[in-house]
């Protein structure tokens, strides 16, 4: 069984969605995981926005608006009056239900069920559509089986669990369809994955009932070896190994949800990055095999911010470093580089909300010194203590580039490089020039 996600562009129109059977083979056995209708869970946002704010009828407008968005769509999508109609039914049940919301209290429960909405009528309505045109299909409802537990964490058991007897159920149909993104918590409520989770459902999928492969089809033909935007000749990377694509999903997480490389790692499901525009072009293959001793990518994230402690009390001293990342926790701050001296260490973060928080208590240590404005490049590949030169080509790059922290064998897959972000774009074009061609 393979599982193939598509997301919101490409079930973005009526003849995006007529399109996804270029694609999906009817006759093979496959789940086909979908987002919502591009643009649909902003607007779902934008619409608990206004009820969170009490601004009903900004709320009301919203609804109506992105429900003429929907008549629209399925006026394009079937051609059979009946066909219509039941679209018809289901658009008024959703967006009844949202409108609904006009009426109750609103809270963040309330707004997750109304994130759901966007997934469970794109899949409805391709169901729908399949059944028009003779197509078997059968729906899994996500909410079934997607399960999160008290710390926000996917269930991989209890996928396998409540998702293998509902395929066991229809033993006739090849094909069936289900939606990205949604779930349940502990407590059973309708939750989420995070925007962009309709990766990590495919690939939490392809784990729970061990398939034989995840595709997550895009516009994009694969994961490229640099920023497309930025540096000229960039090519997508055939072959990534779980533990390259761990190292880049933090910076190419418009791609790929972060989080997905996990799961397939874990159970050693291939995820294959591939292009709705060009169906065979090979696209990126993560899987447990990747050549050896080669530089596959260069990343770079922005909105980076250094933050030096230096302190005489760290010298020869224990625990220095456990109270320094307390103070990340206490604020729930992740920390992405660290470099240690000595007598300072600095660490970078991304997010910044409680900066003023976390400088005030780092400076009961020592002299605390934040740079703002700051990218972290990120080159990854097979690099591992045994292999050499590598350092030398990418300080060799550099050389006319100041560098603020490097940090080097925290893995056998990635040299990450602080630079201030104003040098970024030409950071990234010598390392390039250097290290591909
Ligand atoms: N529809 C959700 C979002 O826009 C999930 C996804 O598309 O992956 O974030
Ligand atoms: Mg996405």
């Amino acid at each position: 069984m393979k599982v193939l996600k598509f997301g919101g562009t490409s079930v973005g129109s009526p003849d995006r969605m007529k399109k996804l059977l270029d694609i999906i083979n009817p006759q093979e056995q496959q789940i086909v995981v979908l987002s919502a209708v591009s643009g649909t869970t902003n607007n779902l946002v934008e619409i608990s926005a206004a009820y969170l704010e009490g601004n009903k009828p900004k709320a009301a407008l919203l609804v109506q608006t992105l429900r003429d968005k929907y008549e629209v769509f399925i006026k394009e999508l079937y051609a059979d009056a009946i066909y219509l109609e039941k679209a018809k039914t289901i658009i008024d049940f959703h967006f009844n239900l949202i409108a609904e919301f006009a009426n109750h209290i609103f809270t963040t429960i309330e707004e997750k069920i109304i994130l759901a909405q966007g997934e469970l009528l794109s899949t409805t309505l391709y169901h729908i559509y399949l059944s028009e045109i003779g197509v078997a299909s059968a729906l899994l409802p996500a909410l079934d089986f997607m399960k999160i537990d008290e710390d926000n964490e996917p269930v991989v058991d209890f996928i396998t669990e409540h998702l293998t007897p509902l395929l066991k159920a229809k033993p006739n149909v090849n094909l069936f369809i289900t939606q990205g993104f949604i779930c349940r918590n502990s407590f059973g409520e309708i939750d989420n994955l995070r925007r962009g989770g309709s990766d990590y459902t495919a690939s939490l999928i392809g784990a729970g009932i061990k398939a034989e492969e995840v595709q997550i089809w895009t516009d994009i033909d694969g994961m490229h070896n640099n920023d497309p935007r930025i540096v000229k000749g960039t090519k997508p990377i055939a072959n990534l190994s779980f533990d390259e694509a761990a190292e880049l999903a933090y910076f190419g997480a418009k791609i790929l949800h972060p989080q997905s490389v996990f799961p397939a790692q874990k159970y050693k499901i291939p995820v294959r990055l591939l292009n709705t525009m060009e169906p065979t072009a090979h696209g990126t293959l993560i899987s447990s095999e990747s050549e050896k001793g080669k530089i596959k990518s260069i990343a770079a994230k922005d909105g980076i911010t250094a933050i030096k402690i230096q302190s005489s009390r760290m010298l020869l001293a224990y625990g220095f470093l456990r109270r320094v990342f307390e103070v990340f926790e206490r604020y729930k701050t992740p920390i992405d580089m660290i470099t240690t001296s000595e007598v300072a260490v600095s660490v970078t973060i991304d997010d910044t909300r409680f900066l003023g928080e976390i400088t005030k208590d780092l400076s009961d240590f020592g002299i605390v010194e934040v740079d703002v404005n700051h990218s972290i490049i990120c080159v990854v590949g097979d690099m591992g203590a045994e292999t050499y030169g590598y350092a030398s080509r990418i300080f060799e790059a550099l050389k006319h580039i100041p560098l603020r922290m490097i940090s080097y064998g925290g893995s056998n897959y990635n040299i990450s490089l602080l630079v201030k972000t104003d040098d970024k774009v030409e950071a990234l074009r010598s390392l390039h020039n250097r290290l591909f061609d």
